[in-house]
């Protein structure tokens, strides 16, 4: 386990995020820790067809996010640079209920504010965040066991 002043265990939009913020300001001693093989946690974007493009995913977790009352969120898609267009909610809509049954079709909702989506998927933005930190500050299949406080430092014990 490496040792830093600081250590971020996740790497879901909250420790990328948190690792974000830490280079904004210009501190470089820090760790993110992550589990898994992969970043971004629950959020995930499947290519929406074999070799599509990484601007044509589609989202299998959270999808939308609305900029009328996540005003940070809202903030960090813009500071990203990410491009978001408003979810389609004309018309009915098919929903899957079930795997045992057919998609069935119904009338669709109109959600205010607004649903915003991502180009991309969610994961343009944990793409994005993680293309702005570090690469040696990240370390994967790190999953963090336990916490021991000593008296000069805390171990975490993967
Ligand atoms: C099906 C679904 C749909 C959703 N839809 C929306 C939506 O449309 N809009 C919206 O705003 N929100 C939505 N949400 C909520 C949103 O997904 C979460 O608020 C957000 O992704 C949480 O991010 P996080 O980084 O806090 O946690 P997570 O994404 O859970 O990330 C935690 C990370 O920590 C890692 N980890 C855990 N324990 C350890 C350990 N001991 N050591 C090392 N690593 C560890 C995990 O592997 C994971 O990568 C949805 C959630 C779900 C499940």
């Amino acid at each position: 386990m490496p040792t830093a002043r600081i250590a971020i265990i996740g790497a879901g939009l909250s420790g990328l995020c948190a690792a974000f913020l830490l280079e904004q300001k210009g501190i470089k001693d820090y760790v993110l820790l992550e589990a898994r093989d992969s970043l971004g946690g629950r959020i995930a974007s499947a290519p929406a067809t074999s070799g599509a493009q990484a601007f044509d995913r589609v989202d299998l977790g959270p999808t939308w996010f609305w900029p009328g009352y996540q005003h940070q969120l809202a903030s960090l898609v813009a500071d990203l640079g990410l491009q978001s267009f408003e979810q389609f909610e004309v018309g009915d809509t098919v929903m899957e209920r079930s795997p045992q049954g057919p998609p069935v079709r119904m009338r669709g909702y109109a959600s205010s504010p607004p649903s915003m989506r991502l180009v991309g998927g969610m994961a343009a933005l944990t793409d994005a965040l993680h293309r702005r930190l570090d690469a040696t500050r990240i370390h994967t299949g790190q999953a963090v066991r336990r916490l021991r406080s000593t008296e000069r430092h805390v171990e975490l014990v993967s």
